[in-house]
């Protein structure tokens, strides 16, 4: 059971760190509260007791999202299904709408943020990969001698194992900064016990840039997650698959380059099964999105026998 004595609402960045301050040692953030509330509830933790929440979903600055041709802004705060029903944001990041749409459901969605996906830093954690694929930097913020202090550190850095992260406790989640990849093709790829409602055993996100003839890779960007303690990049893949055509034969040969990286502690046969087969169709689906119907007919036709 979670037992709180006060819920505070902060409506600023100074309101919150005010509160944090004057609460110190107990006092827990909350967003979404999507994690928060059944970690607690459902007795994994036993009797709870947390004096006061500060729920942080009331800041605008924690809202704020952006989309240029080159970056994307999104406030800790942005709720799941923003990637969905965001068209700026769904074309900035190719891999999130799909990625968003097997996340919960409808009514997690609008309550869980990106925020809170990245501080929880479960290894399955279904926002990551994809922004970690998006060469993501989290913004962070304390206040600190009467100002408020900001760094900025990327994302592969930032969660360090299982549940833990370099943010200090007197440190917010304010922001994430990543690429915009408009014109990439995007695929996201997760498998849990069941299909939705759900937290992953294996995700995968796929980004891809064909060079212009269709032929090459200008650009491939992997991140997998529930493999390992942390979701991770897989560069060797990128950078072979950088390095030559896009045959069929080359997808498979790289869908099996991760496989001996699965190092979880259970389920791992499955596991290394699952990710051979993520790797294929994940690098198929967003090699069919990215060339939308410029590539070429002995291309096309392979990468249709793969899945005969
Ligand atoms: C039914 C159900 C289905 C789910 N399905 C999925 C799924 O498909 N995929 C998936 O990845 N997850 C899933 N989850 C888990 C959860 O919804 C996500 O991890 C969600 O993104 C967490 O966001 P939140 O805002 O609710 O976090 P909260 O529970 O509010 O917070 C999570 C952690 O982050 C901290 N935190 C939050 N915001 C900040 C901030 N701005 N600064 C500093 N610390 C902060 C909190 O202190 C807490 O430690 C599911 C949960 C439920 C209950």
């Amino acid at each position: 059971m979670l037992i709180c004595d006060e819920y505070l609402t902060p409506t600023s960045l100074e309101e919150a760190f005010a509160a944090m301050a004057c609460h110190r040692g107990e006092c827990r953030i909350v967003a979404g509260a999507t994690d928060l509330l059944p970690w607690a509830r459902e007795g994994r933790a036993g009797d709870v007791e947390i004096p006061t929440l500060i729920d942080v979903s009331k800041i605008p600055e924690l809202h704020e999202r952006r989309a240029d041709g080159k970056r994307v802004r999104l406030g800790a705060a942005t709720p799941i299904q923003r990637f969905l029903d965001d068209p700026a944001l769904a074309a900035a990041l190719p891999a999130m709408p799909r990625c968003a749409v097997w996340f919960a459901d409808d009514q997690i969605r609008e309550s869980a943020t990106i925020g809170g996906n990245i501080v929880n830093a479960s290894p399955a954690g279904d926002g990551i990969p994809p922004l970690m694929a998006h060469d993501a930097v989290v913004e962070l913020a304390a206040r600190r001698n009467g100002s408020i202090v900001r760094r900025k550190v990327p994302l592969v850095q930032f969660i360090t194992g299982p549940g833990t992260t370099t943010l200090a406790p007197d440190e917010l989640l304010v922001a994430i900064e990543c690429d915009a990849l408009a014109g990439y093709g995007g695929s996201f790829e997760k498998v849990g016990h069941r299909r939705s409602l759900v937290i992953s055993i294996v995700c995968l996100a796929v980004l891809v840039q064909l060079d212009g003839a269709g032929r090459g890779f200008e650009d491939v960007r992997l991140a997998i997650g529930g493999i390992g303690p942390v979701p991770r990049r897989l560069t060797a893949v990128e950078s072979f698959l950088g390095q030559g055509a896009v045959t069929a034969a080359r997808l498979e040969q790289a869908a099996a380059m991760p496989v001996e990286l699965v190092a979880s502690r259970t389920r791992q046969a499955y596991r290394r099964d699952i990710v051979r087969g993520f790797m294929l169709r994940g690098l198929i689906d967003a090699v069919r999105a990215a060339g939308g119907g410029t590539l070429t007919p002995d291309l096309a036709r392979d990468l249709e026998a793969v899945y005969a």
